[in-house]
């Protein structure tokens, strides 16, 4: 079938909520190129959407998958545990950063990691209430989505959420945030509504991911580790866009050294299988026993397999060293787009977790989410997948494969510079 037939079929039968607004629909890729149903090449600077760090069908991921897919596809964990669970369960434990002697549970999605996350926390502290930042994305499960904070275009209105969530600002210092302003904004949330004897949680991504790619800062992830110790709360990073290797290092925590006591992660962990993890200190992990903590399909048998995959080609391909040095890259290239274009405001990476902001009016910062949108729009049309975000939603984000050739990555920036050119 070609884009127009396939895109009446999802007009007649895709739920709107559900439903993308591209009309050039996937049907092969590798590594950082789509082609789509008419034939038509896409650079992917989106890496599906943060999942593919190590690009599209990696043959390694590949063939551990077409390897399970003879063996067995689904046992459900809780009936007859298998191999490539306790496997993938051992190789986290050993590399995250998380106190203590880490222990694992596997589930299908983000959301569902930060619902198990956050049941845990709940189960091991005796405790109920939230606390998530401003800018904050964790899902689109009710509970997740009464985490986030203002993040387009997830905003809600679907009536009341569960859960007691409170919320404090997250330090974004170029838009009036200090971190010394966000640390008492924390600390006034705890005293005003959450309360740390009914707080069970404080949870943050350690650089917003949907929110404007902005790293917290080293001594902020710090002193939440000093509130959460001082008040028996648990604290808990959500690595789900900024963990496998994204960063430079595995885990973006491990850049501040600081130990969580729990943590999610989900996206590039399988290369796009459907897997995602909750890694606590054992006794966290353990407070919420009786089978609470599995679903049909959580870890699955191939996401499991591919999951392995993906963490050996991490050591074989030094893909921490690669991304560091497109980090690089790009922050060069977005240096010398600075100097060029009055639009291109604020960059920033933490390795090749890499952005910049688009504004109307440099002197003052101001956000120009239209024109970030009109940018991704003739990007597209130009053959290249970009995605924008943040809080402003004036963010351009890259999320392209690390394991992306330095000549299809040129070719990507160049299409930017020429879009940009257009534009302004
Ligand atoms: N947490 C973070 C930081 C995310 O970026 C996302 C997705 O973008 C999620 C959670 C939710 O993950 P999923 O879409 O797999 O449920």
């Amino acid at each position: 079938m070609n884009n127009a037939q396939l895109n009446e079929l999802k007009q007649r039968y895709v739920a709107s909520g559900a439903a993308s607004p591209a009309t050039a629909f996937a049907e092969r890729a590798e590594n950082a190129e789509v082609w789509d149903a008419d034939g038509n090449r896409f650079i992917d600077f989106a890496g599906g959407i943060g999942v593919l760090n190590v690009g599209h069908r990696h043959p390694k991921v590949v063939q551990a998958v077409k390897d399970q897919l003879d063996k067995v596809m689904h046992t459900c964990q809780t009936v007859m545990p298998y191999e490539g669970y306790v496997k993938v369960a051992e190789k986290l434990s050993q590399v995250t950063p998380v106190r203590g002697h880490p222990k694992v549970m596997l589930a299908n999605s983000g959301a569902e990691a930060l619902e198990n996350a956050v049941k845990v926390a709940r189960a091991a502290t005796g405790k109920n209430n939230v606390i998530c930042f401003d800018g904050g994305y964790h899902g689109r499960t009710f509970m997740t989505m009464a985490m986030n904070g203002k993040v387009a275009p997830y905003a809600t209105d679907f009536g009341s959420m569960p859960g007691n969530v409170f919320r404090a600002p997250f330090p974004v210092p170029y838009h009036g945030v200090s971190e010394d302003e966000a640390l008492r904004g924390l600390k006034m949330a705890l005293k005003t509504d959450a309360n740390p004897q009914d707080t069970a949680a404080i949870v943050l991504e350690p650089v917003l991911g949907e929110g404007g790619f902005y790293p917290a800062p080293p001594s902020f992830l710090e002193a939440i580790r000093e509130i959460c110790d001082e008040h028996g709360i648990m604290m808990i990073i959500d690595e789900v866009q900024s963990g496998f290797g994204r960063t430079g290092k595995l885990f973006a925590i491990e850049h501040s050294g600081v130990e969580p006591d729990i943590m999610t992660m989900a996206k590039s962990m399988a290369d796009g299988m459907p897997i995602s993890a909750v890694v606590g200190t054992d006794k966290v992990m353990d407070a919420s026993g009786g089978n609470s903590l599995g679903g049909t399909y959580t870890g699955s048998p191939v996401s499991c397999a591919a999951t392995l995959a993906v963490l050996e080609v991490f050591e074989e391909e030094n893909i921490l060293g690669k991304s560091q040095a497109l980090g690089d890259k790009l922050a060069s290239r977005f240096e010398s787009w600075q100097n060029a274009f009055d639009c291109i405001d604020n960059a920033r990476n933490m390795g090749a977790m890499a952005a910049f902001d688009m504004v109307s009016d440099k002197a003052n910062h101001t956000p120009d989410a239209a024109l970030a949108g009109a940018l991704c729009k003739k990007a597209r049309e130009n053959g290249l997948i970009l995605l924008s975000c943040g809080m402003y939603g004036n963010t351009i984000r890259f999320l392209m494969p690390v394991t992306i050739q330095d000549e299809v990555l040129e070719e990507g920036l160049d299409i930017i510079e020429r879009c940009l050119k257009e534009l302004t």
